[in-house]
């Protein structure tokens, strides 16, 4: 019998090392035979793992299991294979929940929601560091689930600690709608959807398989957490008895704000009684409404692993945020360059336009069907100006003309590297001293970028050339 791992990328390798090293026979399945699929393969020939390449569509004789790699579409002829043959399909970090019992089997503390993730997942995993605990962030960001549950250095996890407990005492993992789709028993002990804006569904079909996708990771959760401002999330944590956190002031039961600070009513000895002070408003940085909320729900997190609240504000301190997250480029004559190239969806951008009060916005590129409308209604009144770039530009511009239609807009057209000078040329043209130039597309970065990070950076390249002409 052997395990089929579907997809040599990061999370499909080290699934496939995690399954060799306890003596299964692994076979995995990768269609593109480049660079990066031969050197996996050779780092897996020693531990008796078989690559096959190229395009396939059933699964060899003998599959007793079959790990998916996140993207794999639900609808793919091996998902297809595996269902008639009656074989399951997991992906790697339900292979990484099932190993981590012989692993120490440190709790997990989960994340999801469609905003939000990476920074929540930073801001907890400072906070459980500040507290004095071994943590670590995985999932989507840094490290491979399954190579961190199983202390496995060579496929980024850290070695096995010295300790009886396994590597580390607790992880904080931020997971996708497309890992949790193809992961059925997780149990963390406190889980989170932070919020559900239409994203993905492309992949997912509808927001309804979206957003239950994403319902998984309460369904064993010991301690359900919810974003009690966001409809999505309240309703998908309505069966359970959860503990909600709003920038509002809370309920007990409830995190919360009360003047300026950040306040728990749900993790103290008398919640109906007793609110606990976590942090002030100016603990959160980069400081933005979306940030706060982000705030509050890595510590709900945290207070649910029990944290204390000084450790909170000592990790909000300690945190620092991934680039291209409302970062401060530079103040040029006057004017702020913000650069959130990460909002590559409206529901990003929404929030990120939410905490400026006058902005000239630079907004377009790939925008995956998603609406504007709403975003540019909500927005309209804080805008300056707007310069347009990318593929769907025009879809940007006719919502403007609709929900704001005295904002001036420049369009730059063009797909070379040069765009960038000019993009950010003309948005200094429009702004005037006070304003904020902010960089919150709206939409992904293929179109022109390799990444939302090398878009990031070209806009902040552009900021310093503008800054020194
Ligand atoms: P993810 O890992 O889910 O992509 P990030 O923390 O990397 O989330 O943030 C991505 C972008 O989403 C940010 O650049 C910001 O524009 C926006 N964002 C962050 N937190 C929130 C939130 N709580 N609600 C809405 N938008 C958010």
């Amino acid at each position: 019998m052997s395990v089929v791992v579907a997809g040599l990328g990061i999370s499909g390798t080290a699934a496939a090392r995690a399954l060799a090293r306890r003596g299964e026979h692994v076979v995995v399945l990768e269609s593109a035979e480049g660079e990066r699929q031969l050197a996996a393969a050779a780092e897996l020939a020693p531990l008796g793992v078989e690559v096959r390449f190229g395009e396939q569509d059933d699964l060899p004789e003998g599959t007793s299991l079959v790990v998916v790699s996140p993207g794999l579409r639900p609808d793919h002829p091996l998902a297809a294979a595996a269902h008639r043959a009656g074989i399951e399909v997991i992906g790697e970090v339900e292979l990484a929940w099932r190993l981590r019992d012989g692993a120490g089997g440190a709790p997990w503390l989960a994340i999801t929601g469609t905003n939000g993730k990476t920074t929540v997942v930073r801001m907890l995993t400072a906070m459980l560091t500040a507290a004095g605990h071994r943590a670590l962030a995985v999932g989507n960001v840094g490290v491979p689930i399954v190579a961190a549950v199983d202390g496995d250095r060579a496929a980024g996890g850290e070695p096995a600690a010295e300790r009886g407990a396994g590597p580390y005492d607790v992880l904080a993992v931020e997971l996708s709608s497309f890992q949790l789709h193809w992961s059925g028993s997780l149990a963390p002990l406190a889980a989170v959807v932070l919020n559900v804006a239409p994203d993905h569904l492309d992949w997912h079909g509808s927001i309804e398989e979206y957003a239950a996708a994403k319902a998984r990771i309460y369904a064993d959760a010991r301690i359900v957490i919810y974003n009690a401002d966001d409809e999505w999330s309240t309703t998908l944590a309505a069966p359970y008895r959860g503990v909600g956190f709003t920038l509002g002031v809370p309920r007990p039961g409830q995190l919360g704000v009360v003047e300026d600070l950040l306040v728990d009513r749900a993790f103290t000895a008398d919640p109906a009684h007793e609110a606990a002070e976590l942090a002030s408003l100016a603990d959160v940085r980069p400081f933005a409404p979306h940030n706060v909320a982000n705030a509050l729900a890595a510590a709900a997190l945290a207070r649910a692993y029990g944290v204390p609240p000084e450790a909170v504000r000592r990790g909000l301190a300690e945190f620092v945020p991934d680039p291209h997250r409302i970062a401060h480029v530079a103040t040029v004559r006057g004017v702020d360059y913000v650069d959130d190239s990460k909002a590559t969806n409206p529901h990003a951008a929404a929030a990120s336009l939410a905490a400026y009060r006058s902005i000239v916005w630079i907004a377009g590129g790939l925008l995956k069907g998603a609406e504007v409308d709403e975003l540019v209604r909500q927005a309209a009144p804080r805008l300056r100006g707007a310069v347009l770039l990318g593929a769907d530009r025009d879809r940007v511009r006719e919502a403007l003309a609709r929900h704001a239609p005295d904002v001036p807009v420049v369009d730059v057209s063009g797909q070379d590297t040069g765009v960038m000078d000019r993009v950010v040329t003309e948005a200094a043209a429009l702004a005037a001293p006070g304003d904020t130039v902010l960089l919150a597309p709206a939409g992904a970065s293929l179109d022109m970028f390799t990444s939302y990070g090398a878009r990031g950076e070209a806009f902040t390249a552009a900021v310093h050339r503008l800054a020194e002409r």
